[in-house]
């Protein structure tokens, strides 16, 4: 069967552009969930419309860049003054936080020039500069595949110019309770766009059903068996876990390059257990939780001192809003009081890295960790919990997983599920993964590990885009 082209919207390119001269650039991969599951897509004939990650003025510039990228696959779209107020502002600092329970908080620049409704109009205005490349590169047959919160109100833009085109839309982070969700003023016209699609995709059945529960009591419309029926049009909303490209990891973690760096780094932890976390710096994945919980148990077990250290990477992100570096403060903080309270002369307990590490290194840092930690206190998947257990080798490493992370509803039955906020329960989850017997961790990274291989993102984009092609073939076939 032949595959509809495929065209994906989603805010960010895969990769960030650096101008190097007037007409040349550099790329740079992002990190990111989306970006590591969409890149794992294959047999689809596939273009990618987002930001490049740099806004650029001039024309030779916009010409040389959006050649560039086209040898990738991918189309840039120039969001440039809008911008700011755009990401920084609707998206990240009211859309993010509302999604994921923090509520909405202060302006993310106090000095009064911004206000709700200009970073409404900013999300309107870019939602439009989206809709006009999607039209400019649209071909008759294609499907277009609108990721997360950012492009709500594309999906209406794109039926509006052409009721037939196939369009889907999947949100990659949780979708709140309608308690939660009500408090957005642009609540109603959010929803009414995001309904126009032919398909709705959520990560968990929670989620769905929110969002089914927000449309029933913000716009008083019915839900059905299979989705919402608005003004007689009915869209199916549907559960699409995503997962990894599980022969990625394991087979770059079989590289001898990668075998090196494993006895390099067990050599730099030697005598000590390795609690691992990888996780962008953001106030969802409960950074200063899971170091409160990790001192909680250092505090505790005064026999593990010394003999057990965490180490954090705390990715980059979203340097531009306040509460990012305010958070980032307080983590520093919190290290430095812990590594001053438990450290000694040969070593500290946790190591905290502000940075990404390269792609080797993290495959094998997951191969040798002795349980990777998950305090999210929201997330919408958490992919870093099924790479680590795709990775892992000879000694089984536990995975301690935040019951508010959506893999949490998948890998659950094979990791030590914990409240994040309870730090006494995380802390004794780490004793409970570090004295764990060879067998229980065995069994527990088998059940783990089918489930990894064999919900791959491949599958996942598979299962979206048959339900989609089903939807709209049947749709045709009535019309
Ligand atoms: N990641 C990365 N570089 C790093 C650390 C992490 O590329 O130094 C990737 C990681 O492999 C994973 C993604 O970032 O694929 C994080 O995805 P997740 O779903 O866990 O969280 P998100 O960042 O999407 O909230």
């Amino acid at each position: 069967m032949t595959r509809p082209r495929l065209i994906v919207v989603s805010m960010s390119l895969p990769v960030t552009a650096k101008r190097t001269g007037e007409e040349s650039w550099s790329f740079a991969m992002n990190s990111g969930g989306l970006v590591s599951a969409l890149l794992g897509l294959k047999g689809f004939e596939t273009k990618w419309i987002g930001w490049p990650g740099v806004d650029v003025y001039d024309v030779v510039g916009k010409k040389a860049l959006s050649t560039a990228l086209a040898e990738k696959g991918c189309i840039p779209v120039f969001l440039e003054e809008v911008c700011d107020q755009y990401f920084n502002g609707y998206c990240n600092n009211i859309l993010w936080p509302i999604f994921h329970y923090m509520g909405a908080p202060p302006e993310y620049r106090d000095d009064g020039t911004i206000t709700y409704q200009s970073q409404y109009d900013a999300y309107k205005k870019a939602n439009r500069i989206f809709f006009d490349v999607v039209k400019e590169h649209y071909q008759e047959g294609d499907v277009v595949w609108c990721h997360d919160y950012h492009v709500m109100l594309l999906p209406q833009y794109l039926k509006e110019y052409n009721s037939k085109m196939n369009v889907g839309w999947f949100l990659h982070t949780p979708f709140p309770s309608s308690e939660m969700y009500k408090t957005l003023p642009s609540r109603s016209e959010l929803l009414r766009s995001i309904l126009t699609a032919d398909l709705v995709g959520f990560h968990t059945y929670d989620f769905a059903r929110h969002f089914v529960n927000a449309c029933m009591c913000i716009l008083g419309i019915d839900a059905t068996s299979e989705g919402v029926v608005d003004q007689g049009k009915v869209t199916q909303v549907a559960v699409f876990p995503i997962g990894i490209e599980p022969e990625r990891f394991i087979s770059t973690s079989e590289l001898p390059e990668v075998v090196q760096y494993m006895k390099k780094f067990k050599n730099d932890f030697a005598g000590r257990k390795l609690i691992l976390g990888v996780d962008r710096m953001d106030f969802v994945k409960g950074l200063p939780q899971k170091y409160q919980a990790f001192e909680k148990f250092l505090e505790e077990n005064e026999d593990w001192r010394g003999k057990v250290m965490l180490l954090q990477i705390a990715v980059p992100t979203r340097n531009g809003i306040g509460e990012y570096r305010k958070m980032k403060d307080q983590c520093h903080k919190l290290v430095g009081r812990i590594n001053g309270r438990f450290g000694s002369i040969s070593s500290v307990p946790i190591t905290h890295l502000d940075c990404s590490v390269p792609f080797d290194q993290l495959c094998a840092l997951y191969a040798i960790a002795d349980a990777l930690l998950v305090t999210s206190l929201r997330d919408g998947m958490n992919l870093v919990s099924s790479e680590f257990v795709a990775c892992q080798k000879e000694e089984k490493g536990v995975l301690i997983l935040s019951e508010f992370a959506g893999a949490g509803q998948s890998l659950g039955a094979g990791a030590l599920l914990v409240n994040p906020w309870n730090i006494k329960e995380v802390s004794n989850a780490i004793g409970e993964a570090l004295n764990m017997s060879p067998e229980e961790k065995e069994r527990k990274h088998k059940i783990n590990f089918q489930y990894v291989k064999t919900h791959s993102t491949q599958q996942w984009a598979d299962d979206f885009m048959n339900k989609l092609n089903e939807i709209t073939s049947n749709g045709e076939l009535q019309n």
